[in-house]
């Protein structure tokens, strides 16, 4: 047993230069003391069912202050829990969940729950002498076989959609290589990258950079090639010319929901306004194509009809994973994924659910159900690296991390090789 001595939030700025909330969890057990910290990521592209977000609206920051936030923490949250006693960082979250009862952790907000449910989580590792992933592992996967298999990286090296202002239709072009070796993994993704900046460059692109790291080039269309297409030559060529073509599949996460339009009930992907059945026929002449294994949010959060479309046509072959669609919500996975069998594949956002213990039961009642999970940052991060942790805690198939650049991405690869380093 150890009893909480203190709770503390503050705001601090994350990758896109807007708030976000940090707190610092302290236990105590026969006077020794320690701490856990977190701080929490944020969506642009945010699904319409995620838990809410509290923001402070008005004019500071753009209306994205969390003060809010920081403040039912530092007095609600922290007034009801410190000095109580709790066995496990579990424990700590099933109080959290009892404070906020809207479905959606509308009152607290997800991101003042979040924050503490992560610290709690660190300090409690901490305070049995274990690294988060072992932690982690005992708490919430010590069903899994105990492995130690890293999960396949999905490094997004072309950014568009909401994460751009290139007019790519498709939020995320991502490179997955696949040795066997994650320190391997992370040169090959490292030297796809450099090879396709050089490509870029050459053909008078702009090699600036989208909010997850990768390039952000406005792609002419060419021919008959349509920009989706252009990009995708792009990733197949630094591929091959750096020499890592058998080693490493391509991902899209699509992101419909951003480019589908309720009133003509169209997709609108690279100037063409689509019918479902013909954004799954361009899915299917994508993936003949091209090396694509994953295949993220082909279709809208709300278009069961699609997404049903897609599963038949290409569940067998590729991965279909629900990130907009589930929501790391138990229950919509339930309801829509099994009850449906539209996917099979989850992502995984701490953030979109709110806590550390529902995020940790939907990805074993994922893999329960032969879904792949991937755990998943947020296009606004910290240097927060949580998720490495996570994602090889529960052995899940895949952790999308952005490109191999930017502080607040690399963070999460080199907890990876520090990791395999702890291993040796
Ligand atoms: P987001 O994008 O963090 O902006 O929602 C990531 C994703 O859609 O997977
Ligand atoms: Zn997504």
């Amino acid at each position: 047993m150890a009893s909480i001595s203190s709770i503390q939030a503050r705001w601090i700025l994350d990758s896109r230069g807007f708030p976000t909330v940090y707190c610092e969890v302290e236990l105590e057990v026969q006077g020794r003391k320690v701490k856990g910290y977190a701080s929490v990521p944020s969506g642009a592209s945010t699904g319409k069912h995620e838990a809410l977000e509290l923001r402070d609206g008005g004019e500071a920051f753009t209306g994205k202050g969390v003060s809010k936030a920081v403040y039912h923490v530092n007095e609600g949250i922290s007034a009801v829990l410190t000095g109580r006693e709790f066995r496990t960082a579990s424990q700590v979250d099933e109080a959290l969940l009892l404070l906020d009862r809207t479905p959606n952790k509308s009152e607290l907000g997800a991101n003042a729950i979040l924050a503490v449910s992560m610290a709690a989580h660190r300090a409690f590792a901490e305070l049995a002498g274990l690294e988060l992933w072992q932690y982690l592992r005992r708490l919430y996967f010590a069903a899994l076989p105990n492995q130690t298999h890293f999960p396949k990286l999905m490094c997004n090296v072309l950014n568009g959609g909401a994460h751009a202002s290139n007019g790519l239709s498709i939020q995320e072009f991502m490179i997955i290589p696949d040795t066997g070796e994650i320190a391997d993994d992370i040169q090959v993704a490292s030297e796809i990258y450099h090879t396709l900046k050089k490509s870029l460059a050459t053909d008078n692109y702009s090699t600036a950079l989208g909010d997850e790291g990768g390039f952000a080039p406005t792609l002419a269309t060419k021919e008959n090639l349509s920009a989706t297409e252009l990009a995708l030559d792009y990733l197949l060529a630094a591929v091959k010319e750096a020499g890592y073509s058998e080693q490493t599949s391509l991902g899209l996460d699509v992101a419909a929901s951003e480019f589908y339009d309720n009133a003509s009930d169209r997709y609108s992907l690279d100037g063409k306004q689509l019918t479902q059945k013909e954004l799954v026929d361009v899915y299917t002449r994508l993936s003949t194509r091209y090396p694509i294994t994953t295949l993220e949010d082909g279709f809208g959060e709300d278009d069961m009809e699609g997404w049903k479309a897609l599963t038949e046509e290409l569940g067998e072959k590729i991965k279909l994973i629900g990130d907009d669609l589930f929501v790391t919500n138990p229950e919509r996975f339930k309801n829509i994924g099994l009850a449906k069998q539209i996917g099979n594949g989850v992502l995984i956002k701490l953030n979109q659910i709110g806590s550390v213990l529902e995020t940790c039961q939907i990805i074993n009642l994922a893999k329960e159900n032969n879904y792949v999970t991937a755990v998943s940052h947020r296009s606004g991060e910290t240097t927060d690296d949580f998720i490495a942790d996570l994602a090889f805690a529960s052995q899940s198939e895949y952790l999308k991390l952005g490109a191999p650049a930017r502080g607040e991405r690399v963070v999460k690869y080199n907890r990876l090789l520090a990791i395999k380093s702890s291993l040796l």
